[in-house]
């Protein structure tokens, strides 16, 4: 079928003049407006000018099995015509949704059984604390109302998802709710100079006994964070410290919540990394992005056997858990999901990721000769390049040299696209990459 074309100047008008885009530098925007990527194809994209691009960021952390995927547009295509929405709300339900939470709970850690479907990651985390203090209230413990979460943490941008995030650039002269407090992330790169790994975990680790002491675990009702943390830097935790951070939380009664909007469907080889990578067993997994691969919104909290068992205890007569969105469980999205989780385990895309996944680490790591290269972290399909102007004091360039910037515009210019956060590059690809495209990537960035 012909693709329709598009009239390149026309739409790049239209966009400046009206198109507020999310995270937009206003600076750049007025300068060069918007790049348009109007086609994709497996491990590509292309822009209206026919431009081809190797995809370095999998959309936004979300197109696992990559791009064009027919199997999952017909999926939907067939849902659409067939019944494209009704009501998830009253008991009332549809195919997709329900063969989807089913399989969810076949596939999370056994005690994680149930799900509450949202539009994306935002929307779970701000259901999450939602049922988390419904919950809490249930049990007659209205006081625990307090969540813990970690500074540079990502967990969205509703107001209660922004609150939990701990990007300050992020927040900048937005206004966030007085229900977080922030405990320190977990940045090996940027420890206190002479500590251990093993002595910085420890330091994090009375970090958080001290916070719940301060704050009284009467008070607290949950810790969110990022089994890696993603947008906030790729920043990964000291050997032990989340199992350890979850058997502190359990102590006093604190649910441990698992974003996995990013580490989850395979990024790290997994469909979720918290057991599996992590050795932990959270009371709630949150996902979106991998979940649909981008190819519709939605988003998912799964909850554990002794939570729901509160959650669904009746009220008494008419009364109901009176929360969820429109779109709770919409059937396009469930059916692309569907699909898409169906071409991971045929394909074994998870078993691609373990494959392929440290050879991009290690393959990128060769990177660490450049002058302006700090570091390179991650693991598997989820990986950072920090750029500074001095390696031994770490010390950062001007926020005026853009250099996350410069270097993705430099990768850009010789078809790659990665993402520039701050003076971070980040490489986040379709699960779909091989060596031969590692190969190619690094001698992009190397050069
Ligand atoms: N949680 C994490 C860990 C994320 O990385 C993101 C988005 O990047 C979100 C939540 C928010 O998801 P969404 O943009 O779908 O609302």
């Amino acid at each position: 079928q012909a693709k329709a074309s598009y009239d390149a100047q026309d739409l790049w008008q239209k966009d400046k003049n009206h198109f507020i885009h999310p995270f937009t530098d206003f600076s750049l925007f007025h300068e060069k407006g918007c790049d348009l990527i109007t086609d994709s194809d497996g491990i590509y994209v292309e822009d209206v000018h026919g431009n081809r691009f190797i995809d370095g960021i999998a959309g936004l952390w979300c197109v696992n099995v990559g791009h064009g995927r027919a199997e999952i547009g017909q999926a939907m295509a067939e849902q659409a015509t067939r019944m494209a929405y009704f009501s998830t709300f009253n008991n009332l339900s549809n195919a997709p949704a329900t063969e989807l939470a089913a399989k969810l709970a076949e596939l999370a850690p056994a005690h994680l059984n149930h799900v509450f479907f949202s539009c994306g990651g935002s929307t779970a985390n701000d259901a999450t604390i939602r049922l988390v203090h419904y919950y809490f209230n249930r049990l007659g413990k209205p006081t625990k109302k307090r969540i813990l979460s970690r500074t540079n943490a990502y967990h969205g941008t509703t107001y209660m998802a922004a609150s939990l995030t701990g990007i300050a650039s992020n927040n900048w002269q937005f206004d966030t709710l007085d229900l977080v407090t922030h405990l320190s992330e977990a940045n090996c790169y940027r420890r206190p100079e002479g500590m251990s790994e093993a002595e910085y975990c420890d330091h994090l680790v009375d970090e958080l006994e001290q916070t719940i002491e301060r704050l009284g675990a009467d008070n607290i009702a949950a810790f969110i964070a990022e089994p890696i943390m993603g947008a906030g830097g790729v920043l990964v935790a000291p050997q032990g410290y989340h199992s350890r951070v979850q058997a502190i939380c359990r102590a006093n009664e604190i649910l441990f919540i698992a974003d996995e909007v990013v580490t989850g469907f395979g990024r790290l080889g997994h469909f979720f990394a918290s057991e599996a990578v992590f050795d932990t067993q959270p009371d709630i997994i949150n996902v979106a992005k991998g979940l649909s691969s981008g190819y519709a919104p939605l988003g998912a909290t799964l909850i554990s056997d002794d939570l729901y068992a509160v959650l669904s205890t009746p009220q008494g007569p008419g009364g109901v858990l009176s929360t969820g969105f429109t779109y709770s469980g919409h059937p396009v999205s469930c059916a692309a999901a569907l699909k898409n989780i169906e071409i991971i385990e045929r394909e074994g895309i998870c078993e691609n990721v373990l494959e392929v996944g440290p050879y991009l680490e290690s393959q990128l790591k060769t990177l660490a000769s450049h002058e302006t290269v700090g570091d390179i972290r991650g693991s598997h399909f989820m990986m950072a390049i920090e750029n500074v102007a001095n390696k031994t004091t770490k010390a950062l360039l001007p926020v005026e040299a853009r250099v996350g910037d410069r270097v993705a515009a430099e990768a850009q210019k010789r078809g790659l696209i990665i993402r520039p956060v701050g003076h971070l590059n980040i490489i986040s690809p379709p699960l779909i990459w091989t060596r031969q495209v590692v190969d190619d990537v690094v001698a992009i960035l190397d050069e």
